[in-house]
């Protein structure tokens, strides 16, 4: 096939699946009010839970770390890049996930793909729940290790296959704690006492429940009173905390390997000190306003049962993460400009981030977001769902 077909063959298969993507341009800052090529719209797809991204706060630490510090690095960690703030950030977050240890990585993606492959390989298993994140997925690939992909949350699979699994030379039961796109909580006590019954780790990604689940806010494994039953525990600092990067909390040994053996934590550039201190802040906030994550949790219970009421399909939501099936991308699309029209911004999610026939409307809710906006939200639902006759 000649060069120029394949990509025209390719593009032209992606617009009639109605799943080719483009990227539209906003202005910031991250709020509850976003520009949208030019046209103020009300937002609810930013993973900004706590609406901690524009806090001033932030804003200052990174300031301050940036005027005595410089903006980049310089260099890896391993070699001149690792500086005071990395270390303060890691201790930081260690002692807020109550674990003996803790590195940083440059994103929640790089984090999964460095810290799987590093842990497994060939001779290994690795059961990971059919909704884990993409980057899970990736990691696991690169690793080599047999994979067996449970269907989402199923229990009874899970110990049927770990019961055949004892050959292995390691299983490892990883999971996303709160699934991001069905925004329903992974079950951590299950998943724990099948680790114990059947000698398997348990690596977690805590990416949209760090800073909003558990007393404290420190994630599920805070909830469930898990946290010295979960060998590795990840998250993102780029979801609630507001910032970007991403975190490996677990036991010292384990964090001493991970230096010498993660790949995308080794070879590439540490991160800028000014994005590691404006982390730090984040983390102190979360801790001092425990109330924004109250707040968010709340509201978003009160819209999901409102959307319930109207006859949506919500699947099993139990975080700021709602979503609202409409089966179809092409119905999808359509909902989410009809949304855009009464100025709402909500993103259609198509596969292949979902399975087939389960393209639906992503709602987050945030600390931003006041009554008001909670209210056209529903009323645009209402709406739309009326006109394109799904409730
Ligand atoms: C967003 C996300 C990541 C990736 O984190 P980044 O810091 O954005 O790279 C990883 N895992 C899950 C479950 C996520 O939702």
């Amino acid at each position: 096939m000649p060069k120029v077909d394949f990509l025209n063959q390719a593009m032209i298969d992606l617009k009639g699946k109605d799943i080719l993507r483009c990227l539209r341009e906003f202005s910031g800052p991250q709020g509850s009010r976003i520009i949208l090529e030019g046209r103020q719209v009300v937002n609810f797809c930013s993973n900004d839970y706590l609406g901690l991204a524009s806090d001033p706060r932030l804003q200052e630490a990174a300031i301050k770390a940036l005027k005595k510090e410089g903006f980049g690095s310089g260099s890896s960690r391993l070699i001149c890049g690792n500086l005071k703030a990395h270390r303060d950030l890691e201790e930081k977050i260690a002692d807020f996930k109550k674990a003996q240890a803790c590195i940083v990585f440059s994103t929640g993606y790089m984090a999964n793909i460095g810290i799987l492959p590093s842990f497994c390989s060939k001779g290994d298993i690795i059961f990971s729940d059919k909704l884990n994140h993409a980057s899970i997925v990736d990691g696991i690939l690169l690793s080599r290790a047999q994979v067996c992909r449970y269907p989402h949350k199923d229990m009874n699979f899970l110990e049927s296959a770990l019961k055949k699994a004892s050959d292995y030379r390691k299983r490892i039961i990883v999971t996303d704690s709160v699934f991001s796109m069905d925004g329903d909580i992974a079950l951590m006590k299950e998943i724990v006492s099948l680790s114990r019954q059947y000698d398997a780790f348990v690596m977690i990604d805590e990416a949209h429940a760090f800073g909003i689940l558990g007393k404290k806010g420190s994630g599920a494994a805070e909830l469930f009173s898990v946290e010295q039953d979960i060998d590795i525990q990840m998250g993102t600092l780029s979801k609630a905390a507001g910032s970007f990067g991403a975190y490996c909390c677990g036991s010292k040994e384990l964090i001493d390997f991970f230096i010498n053996s993660s790949r995308s934590f080794i070879y590439t550039t540490a991160m800028p000190p000014c994005v590691a201190a404006a982390s730090l802040k984040a983390i102190e906030i979360m801790e001092k306003e425990p109330y924004r994550k109250e707040i968010v949790l709340k509201n978003a219970q009160q819209t999901r049962e409102a959307l319930k009421s109207m006859g949506f399909d919500t699947m099993q939501s139990q975080t700021p993460i709602i979503p609202v099936v409409v089966s179809e991308p092409s119905a999808a699309l359509k909902f989410s400009q009809e949304l855009l029209d009464q100025g709402i911004f909500v993103q259609a999610i198509r596969p292949p981030t979902v399975p087939p026939k389960t393209s639906r409307l992503r709602i987050t809710i945030t600390a931003n977001h006041n009554d008001e906006d909670r209210k056209r939200l529903l009323t645009a639902f209402y709406k739309t769902g009326k006109k394109l006759c799904l409730i």
